[in-house]
């Protein structure tokens, strides 16, 4: 089964959104498999972001993650990937679409609440630098049979 590393961003834990955020992918019919809270530090930070580390925004984007707590998630499911960056939303919380979580809570594009996986290469990659194995559970949910045919 698929599955999508996700991250709430220091601005989401802070302004209270954590409870909404998961109920969003928890009510989608998404498994969540790993969660933490962690502060992170710069070399995880810039690890996490090292595509962007030629752009003028590198520097405050990993100040800003190393600022507060995060909650680090991991999450299954049918297309989760795709779904997941659907719900999330634009990059620029004013591009978003009303209803994703950007769209509904987000002003400025160094504020975006959360961050998602963009492909099944990246999920891989980032699950594997934010966890270790035995962080993850696995297990069925008892809604299983309701939500796949
Ligand atoms: P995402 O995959 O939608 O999160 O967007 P990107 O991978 O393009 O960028 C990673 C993160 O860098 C975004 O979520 C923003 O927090 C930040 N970011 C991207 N573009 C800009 C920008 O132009 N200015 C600033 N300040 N931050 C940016
Ligand atoms: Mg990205």
């Amino acid at each position: 089964m698929e599955r999508t590393f996700l991250m709430i961003k220091p601005d989401g834990v802070q302004r209270g959104l954590v409870g909404d955020i998961i109920s969003r992918f928890e009510t989608k019919g998404f498994t969540l498999v790993g969660m933490k809270a962690m502060t992170v530090s710069k070399e995880l930070a810039e690890k996490h972001y090292a595509v962007h580390r030629d752009k003028p925004f590198f520097g405050s984007l990993v100040d800003f993650i190393i600022s507060g707590p995060v909650i680090a998630m991991v999450w299954q499911g049918n297309g989760v990937i795709t779904s997941a960056r659907k719900l999330i939303g634009a990059t620029n919380p004013l591009s978003a679409e009303p209803g994703t979580i950007r769209g509904d809570y987000g002003l400025t594009i160094g504020r975006n609440i959360i961050h998602g996986s963009d492909a099944l290469e990246t999920a891989e990659a980032e699950i594997d630098l934010w966890f270790d194995a035995g962080e993850l559970i696995a297990w069925e949910s008892c809604q299983r049979p309701w939500l796949y045919e």
